[in-house]
């Protein structure tokens, strides 16, 4: 193929509509045809990276090999399309603004007045375009956040403007809006995707393909009517009905064949459509799941849909690889206590720490741990997770009372957890974590080693604290080993209690490294442990 091709994802009337899973679904139906498909998304905020923002604001943070904090729709970019995405894979209104001031500071536009068009859309532009040229992408699948209309997003819109006009047959727009049903008047409305439309297409956009949402299937009627009063044409239009899993919307997608709009539009040749096995036979084995397995995973944002959201995700694959239902409890770590722990937790058949930041539930992730390790109850510590699993032993195995990490008590007298070394000079917030996929060998034997089934592996990072080696000895003479570990800094990156049934925790987030194709093992081997204890 010569030219790559650029497709922009759009959202109007609402948020939340799933633009990132309908992104990915489209990339997965490219892919599937032999296209090397890449998919980028553009934040309208001011923030760098959402590294700075919390769960609240923004739902999980996701992490790429090469470091770069993310959105976490670049999570299902890579669970869908089996890829790795990197720091170009995610550019924000901040990135691009920082971009051009320094540009600006340097003398790049010396005499010129820096304005938000040509500048700003200059410098977006660029950046939509930096992994087509780099890589060769047959197709870059754009994202832009946020929804059409809002003020953010204009100069995002006023881009994909430009590029359509630059770029011809080689770029589209796909919309995707909201059909609501009015469940009183019995009707469909049809009238915000219409505005919607419509505003866009002051913008100057015409879209080339409608996604609709609906909770309810829509009838060909509404179809027309949207595709007369939007002028895209009937094939054209497509809709994305509720389903129960968002693995399930690529095949949706496929059968209105809207990866053939696409090709006809770009001009491609459309050849026989892919029969998808693979993903297939995992939908499958997900409804063919009958057993349930009862994960709680616990951690201070339950309320959050989206805060553990690779988590979430990793720990369903995981459970569908082992022909099971994912049954997972978010517990509240704030309302975990010595006293209640096991009311709370016996139920479960295995449990997850969640990693995270400050103080906040803390006391509760240890009286869950301490649960697990006095009951046997298979154990995955992340990050966090896999801290307080060390705190919780120091403390009440190694009798050392008011062990802690610094991060939580700095002038504890046990810092078995501590900052790191290059960290101690840090002063910016943002981007200054250890971050990205660095190297780790397991001891074999372990039960990290055997979920692998290899000794070197690579898993991402997102922490600034430690396990201080200073106490290796004492946990080891306990009976904690510590089976993971970095091989050029001696940094531990796993640790375990062998003679439990399955008691690991893990410095670094497996969650990040997880695809429908590619499920972590770590994660299949937990939940293949937490089954065998039912
Ligand atoms: N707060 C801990 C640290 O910075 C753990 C971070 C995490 O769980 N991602 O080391």
């Amino acid at each position: 193929m010569t030219d790559t091709k650029y497709i922009f994802v759009t959202g109007g009337v609402v948020s939340s509509l799933g633009k990132g899973i309908v992104s990915a679904s489209l990339g997965k139906l490219l892919q599937a045809r032999g296209y090397k498909v890449t998919i980028q998304k553009f934040d309208p905020y001011i923030n760098i990276d959402p590294g700075t923002l919390n769960p609240y604001e923004h739902g999980e943070c996701y992490v790429t090999v090469d470091g770069r904090e993310t959105d976490l729709d670049l999570g299902h970019y890579e669970r869908f399309l089996n890829i790795q995405t990197t720091r170009a894979n995610n550019v924000t209104t901040g990135r691009i603004y920082q971009s051009v001031i320094d540009k600006e500071r340097r003398g790049d536009y010396l005499g010129k007045t820096v304005q938000i068009i040509p500048h700003i859309t200059d410098e977006i532009k660029r950046n939509v375009k930096l992994l087509g040229t780099k890589n060769k992408f047959d197709f870059v699948i754009t994202e832009i956040g946020g929804t059409v209309g809002d003020i953010e997003s204009l100069p995002f819109i006023e881009s994909v403007r430009q590029l359509k006009w630059e770029l011809g047959k080689n770029c589209l727009c796909v919309h995707l809006t909201y059909v609501p049903y009015i469940a009183a008047a019995k009707e469909f409305k049809t009238k915000p995707t219409q505005h919607s439309v419509k505003q866009l297409q002051e913008l100057g956009i015409q879209p080339d393909i409608l996604v609709l949402r609906t909770e309810k299937l829509l009838n060909h009627d509404i179809i027309r009517k949207v595709a007369l009063f939007c002028n895209v044409a009937d094939g054209s239009v497509m809709q994305s009905v509720d389903v129960p899993t968002i693995y399930e919307v690529p095949l949706l997608l496929q059968k209105q064949e809207i990866d053939i709009r696409v090709l006809e539009k770009v001009g491609l040749q459309v050849g026989p459509t892919p029969e998808m096995k693979q993903w297939r036979e995992f939908l499958d084995r997900k409804t063919n799941a009958k057993e349930t397995v009862k994960i709680g995973l616990i951690g201070k944002y339950v309320e959050l849909q989206d805060a553990y959201k690779s988590i979430d995700e990793s720990l369903l694959l995981a459970a569908i690889y082992n022909d099971r239902r994912l049954d997972l409890h978010l517990i509240h770590s704030e309302k975990i206590n010595d006293n209640n722990a096991a009311e709370l937790l016996s139920g479960m058949d295995g449990l997850v720490i969640a990693p995270g930041f400050g103080n906040r539930g803390i006391e509760g992730k240890f009286a869950a741990i301490k649960y697990a390790r006095e009951n046997n109850k298979p154990c995955l510590g992340i990050c966090l997770g896999m801290q307080c699993m060390v705190i919780e032993f120091a403390r009440n195995v190694l009798g050392l009372e008011e062990a802690n990490s610094t991060e939580m008590a700095r002038n504890t007298p046990y810092k078995v957890i501590d900052l790191m070394e290059e960290q101690k000079n840090i002063t910016n917030m943002g981007g200054t974590m250890r971050l990205g996929a660095y190297e780790c060998v397991l001891q074999k034997g372990s039960k990290a080693w055997q979920a692998y089934g290899k000794e070197q592996i690579q898993e991402r990072h997102r922490h600034r604290f430690e396990f201080n080696n200073e106490y290796k000895k004492q946990f080891e003479d306990a009976g904690m080993r510590f089976t993971g570990e970095n091989p050029e800094t001696g940094l531990i990156e796993v640790a375990e209690l062998p003679e439990l049934k399955w008691f690991v925790g893990v410095q670094y987030h497996p969650e990040y490294n997880s695809t429908v194709i590619n499920p972590n093992p770590l994660f299949v081997s937990f939940v293949k442990a937490a089954i065998e204890n039912k």
